[in-house]
């Protein structure tokens, strides 16, 4: 490489991950002169997973500058309020994790100490019955949120439900349109740089050779770059998130249900289901556990909760939940599954994905890869990988299912240090590990611990200074307001 400058950066990949990548590139170095490749295997294909997602995909898509009703229309989406966990507490139990707040504070305490009071003293009705947009989702009911702080509407956020094929396309439209130039070609082997051990190259199977100053391997699991060629060693988190399989299979969705805006997550005797709403269609999946099942018992699962009729065969995928030692090395950083994944019970590998493009865009070496650069983004995906991890597997551990030698695992398996923490600090009174930005913040922790059933022991003195009645009536009061606020808006994309 010419010393201090990069003028060339190959994708290898042309999944979510890769395009997302591409886009945002083309459109962030624009004028450096830097050009982009990218480099992909229609035989080898993508993953075709991937539709649901969390609101920060909103920002990246209008950082790129796409207009969100042509967006909609052409990858299929619906918006997402939340999610619906069914059956995780108990058999029969339901409830929303909702991109949004519940309740107001009372007399100056959170609300959710107030339910808490409430709740042991029998008068609190489910903790996501104070929740707007969970509302909302019940009720199929859609507006955009509100700038205003004094309205209801700007108590929660919204993401979309989408064909995550139709986004590549339109990515890479987006892309190619900016000139990203995109090679067809299988990936044989990687050459690396004698010197400085960087990567140098990739060899094609029809012997081009496509060098580069920069690499971005967003190959999928096999991590072709990152693990194949530089050995970058991987954390297996199976022990904690045992689910290391799953079947997809799309359905028709029923003529005469509407879209709702929310993706549901059943639990299942071995791991779990998603249903996910699409304009054309239903995306549906299971993600199980091979230790507890065997395929074909999962796949029947799967077909036994499918609300309209499958619209292709079952697509059975291989995984094990877990991250990159390093996912900067050298010239070369991972994004998407090569980097590291987490099963998708809270759709968050998109929005890891986005996560690494930002960071990698902050810290674009200028010169030569600095490893100063490396380390803070290692730094930043270990933290990130790290929250995400405890939040899922809090999912797991707070229940009370013991019908299965699967529940009966996660229910009473060693938990990670800082999520053991978590527990105890909320099981105490009801106080939740404070992170100010980032995924799954005060509400997220919430919406789980309390619609699994993990009620805090003692109520926080702050709450228990105002007398329950008026606790109550609070509550009673923002309950209504947000039935009424709820009802008052159109139902979930009337026109589709
Ligand atoms: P892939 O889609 O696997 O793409 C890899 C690319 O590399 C392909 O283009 C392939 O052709 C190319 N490639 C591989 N080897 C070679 C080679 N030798 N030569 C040339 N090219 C090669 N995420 C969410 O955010 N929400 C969800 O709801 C969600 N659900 C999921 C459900 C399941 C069961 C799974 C497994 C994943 C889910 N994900 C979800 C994750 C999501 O699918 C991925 O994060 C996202 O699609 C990014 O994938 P990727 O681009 O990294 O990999």
């Amino acid at each position: 490489m010419e010393q201090d400058r990069i003028r060339t950066v190959l994708i290898v990949g042309g999944g979510t991950a890769g395009w997302m990548t591409a886009a945002a590139l083309a459109h962030k170095l624009a004028d450096t002169g830097i050009a982009v490749t990218l480099v992909e295997s229609e035989e080898i294909g993508t993953v075709g997973v991937g539709e649901a997602t969390v609101p920060h995909i909103r920002h990246f898509n209008a950082s790129l500058g796409f207009d969100e009703a042509h967006f909609m229309s052409e990858t299929q989406a619906t918006f997402k309020l939340g999610i619906e966990f069914r059956n995780w507490g108990r058999i029969g139990d339901s409830y929303i994790h909702p991109f949004g707040v519940f309740g107001a504070p009372i007399d100056g305490a959170e609300f959710h100490h107030h339910w808490v009071r409430l709740h042991h003293a029998g008068q609190a009705a489910p903790f996501d019955h104070y929740s707007l947009p969970c509302e909302m989702a019940r009720t199929s009911r859609f507006a955009h949120p509100s700038t205003d702080p004094a309205s209801p509407l700007s108590t929660f956020s919204y993401a979309y439900q989408f064909d995550a094929l139709l986004y590549a396309r339109y990515l890479r439209r987006y892309a190619e349109g900016r000139g990203v130039r995109r090679t067809e070609g299988r990936v044989v082997s990687v050459d690396r740089s004698e010197d400085s051990g960087d990567v140098a190259a990739v060899r094609l199977a029809d012997g081009r050779v496509l060098a580069a100053d920069f690499f971005v391997d967003c190959s999928g699991f096999r991590g072709l770059l990152i693990e194949g060629a530089l050995g970058a060693g991987y954390e297996d988190w199976s022990h904690w998130l045992p689910c290391d399989r799953a079947v997809a299979v799309p359905c028709e969705r029923r003529p005469d249900s509407g879209i709702t805006p929310y993706t549901r997550a059943t639990a299942l005797a071995a791991g779990w289901a998603w249903r996910i709403p699409l304009r054309h269609r239903t995306g549906n999946g299971h993600v199980y556990s091979s230790r507890f099942t065997d395929d074909d018992a999962a796949e029947a699962a799967l077909l036994a909760e499918l609300d309209g009729a499958p619209l292709a065969d079952p697509r059975r995928l291989r995984f094990t939940t877990g991250k990159r030692r390093r996912q900067w090395i050298g010239n070369t950083v991972a994004i998407g599954l090569a980097a590291g994944f987490l099963e998708p019970l809270e759709s968050t590998s998109i929005h890891l994905v986005q996560l690494a493009i930002g960071r990698l865009l902050d810290l674009f070496p200028t010169g030569s890869p600095d490893p100063v650069d490396a380390t803070e983004f290692n730094r930043l995906m270990d933290a990130e990988y790290d929250r995400i991890r405890d939040f899922l597997i809090l999912h797991y551990c707070a229940t009370q299912r013991d019908d299965t030698a699967f529940w009966s695992y996660v229910r009473t398996m060693e938990l990670p240090h800082s999520l053991a923490e978590a527990i105890s600090l909320f099981r105490a009174r009801g106080v939740v590990p404070l992170y100010r930005h980032g995924m799954f913040l005060e509400p997220s922790w919430l919406a789980v611990f309390l619609g699994q059933r993990m009620i805090p022991d003692a109520v926080d003195p702050r709450a228990a200074r105002t007398p329950v009645p008026d606790s109550a009536a609070s509550a009673q009061a923002w309950r209504g307001a947000l039935v009424a606020q709820a009802a008052s808006l159109p139902p979930h994309l009337a026109d589709a």
